[in-house]
């Protein structure tokens, strides 16, 4: 079956496609771009009148957590910067259990879905006792909401009582954690083209795992050919930790375990030196920018401008919903906006800019060439959004409008040419239900300590 989405109001695309007449979708992929005032050269089964909507490549999440949707604007870790914030949250996050980690998965993709994001990473670090499989939840959580998913095996091995921030019953031993890394990359990953789930490994942080660790993961996720992620220079206080620790700078660090390389994306990236950027571009290290945690943690500014001409790819995340506090995406693109604009200048980043990050730029970090943009062959992942709100009564110019006048939920979603929401609602998930298991989760979560 072909589906015409036809005479879009606007599309976000490549400035040498024109794909104004709409888009045709055949078999889960992109199968043509139609001119305006054109029609398809292909048959055409079905037709959907796009006219009263803006339509963007489906939204590309490169850093998350989704076990931290249960402690959202958590009482203990309010107003903190990152390190007493974590410290408050780890005994918390230490009751997870295997039926909790399930419930914030399926809340926070079908969250990151209706906001127009179609692939999403999580970064799950935490394996209590309670839950030592629990990438194997989120998996099953994760093939029943539909989102497409990079999941990836955290971990941490450096407790308190050897110089590292969490305490020791959150942490694992590096041979189990290697053995389960190991076990969930030949159980769940896809390394073909339109995997809708592939596995990377993500040592927590240099404050969290020990050097050790940083290596023979690299090496295994080399063996395996998965990427590699990890949180780096996040704050000034991380900085000082890895000259203390490590007597190195993180990127001296990074380099030190072998992780200066094309197949890594750091998640914030924000204390570099300019030679430390101009050394990341050169090693093609992908970076993710987090604005709305940055700004609650009041970590600093991500540098995007000169990441990306010295060559780094450069993604959008939103982040764990402890420290946003919400999973949106196209909330997080405007905050991109407006905080590189604060950094740069009005002129200096546009909507475009934006858009590009957490598309081309966030699939980029990935390592994915499927996704990420409206052209022929690509998968069929698309957002649509609808301008039918008083903050957007008005408007000019359409794809802007999305962002200057703050877009916070998508009208149709596509993921691999299946429509994941449908008139600002979840298919068949009754999200009613969702939110009372969740809600009952966090409340238990909360009242453990
Ligand atoms: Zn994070």
């Amino acid at each position: 079956m072909n589906l015409w989405i036809k005479n879009p109001l606007a599309v976000f695309t490549d400035d040498s496609l024109d794909a104004t007449g709409g888009v045709v979708v055949q078999e889960g992929k992109i199968a043509e771009l139609v001119t305006g005032g054109k029609q398809p050269t292909c048959t055409v089964d079905r037709v959907f009148d796009a006219a009263g909507h803006v339509v963007l490549p489906g939204l590309i999440n490169t850093h998350h957590h989704f076990y931290q949707t249960l402690t959202r604007a958590c009482p203990a870790a309010l107003n903190k910067k990152l390190f007493p914030w974590l410290t408050s949250l780890y005994p918390i996050w230490a009751g997870l259990t295997e039926e909790m980690i399930h419930v914030a998965t399926r809340l926070a993709a079908a969250e990151l879905l209706l906001s127009g994001c179609t692939t999403t990473s999580d970064h799950h670090y935490i394996f209590p006792q309670a839950a030592p499989e629990a990438l194997d939840i989120q998996v099953d959580a994760i093939r029943q909401i539909g989102i497409r998913a990079i999941l990836t095996r955290g971990s941490m091995s450096l407790g308190e009582d050897e110089g590292g921030l969490p305490p020791r019953n959150t942490i694992q031993d590096e041979d189990t954690i290697l053995a389960d890394c190991e076990r969930v990359i030949d159980r769940y990953h896809n390394p073909n083209t339109g995997a809708m789930l592939q596995i990377a490994l993500a040592p927590c942080s240099p404050f969290s795992v020990s050097e050790e660790l940083m290596r023979a993961t690299a090496v295994l996720a080399r063996q395996k050919q998965v990427r590699l992620h990890t949180h780096l220079a996040e704050t000034r206080d991380e900085n000082d930790f890895c000259l203390n620790q490590f007597g190195r700078r993180p990127v001296d660090y990074l380099e030190q375990v072998g992780w200066l390389q094309s197949d890594v994306w750091l998640a914030h990236g924000i204390h570099f030196t300019d030679e430390e950027i101009a050394r990341l571009g050169r090693a093609g290290v992908g970076i993710c920018h987090c604005p709305s945690s940055n700004m609650i943690l009041g970590s600093g500014i991500c540098r995007c401008r000169e990441l990306e001409q010295a060559g780094c790819p450069l993604g959008l995340g939103v982040d764990g919903s402890a420290s946003n506090d919400g999973s949106n995406m196209i909330q997080e693109v405007r905050q991109a906006l407006l905080l590189q604009r604060l950094h740069y200048g009005s002129a200096s980043i546009t909507h475009y800019d934006a858009f590009r990050w957490a598309t081309t730029g966030s699939a980029q970090c990935l390592g994915r060439d499927d996704i990420g943009k409206i052209a022929p062959e690509m998968q069929a992942d698309l957002a649509l959004f609808k301008l039918d709100e008083p903050r957007f009564s008005g408007a000019g110019a359409p794809l802007a409008a999305l962002l200057l006048c703050g877009a916070h939920r998508a009208d149709y979603v596509m993921v691999a040419g299946e429509w994941k929401v449908e008139q600002g609602k979840t298919v068949d998930l009754d999200l009613a239900e969702l939110m009372a298991q969740h809600a009952e989760s966090a409340q238990r979560i909360t009242s453990t300590l």
